[in-house]
């Protein structure tokens, strides 16, 4: 099983390195998804690496920010990436 970098860790400090279970009421780690990003990745990584945490917390992103589009596919993945990286500023 792929476990999570240091990377990841840093990034879901509270799960172990790895996306949190959104089905459990409590905080969870969802082990199927580990953080496998590196230092080279985004300060918000979209899952380019192949990291499946952080792919799956962009599609979470697009899905509240109504980015997908009928077809069930990213309408504008370029402008959702935007958004997604310029929370905060
Ligand atoms: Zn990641
Ligand atoms: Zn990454």
């Amino acid at each position: 099983m792929t476990k999570p970098t240091a990377t990841g860790l840093r990034r879901y400090p509270h799960t172990d390195g790895y996306f949190p279970d959104l089905s459990a009421a409590e905080t969870a780690p969802d082990t199927a998804l580990p953080c496998v990003c590196t230092d080279h990745c985004a300060d918000r990584c979209a899952g380019e690496c192949g990291c499946q945490a952080c792919g799956t917390a962009f599609s979470e992103f697009c899905s509240e920010a109504g980015q997908f589009g009928a077809d069930g596919h990213i309408v504008d993945e370029q402008r959702a990436l935007a958004k997604y990286r310029n929370i905060g500023n």
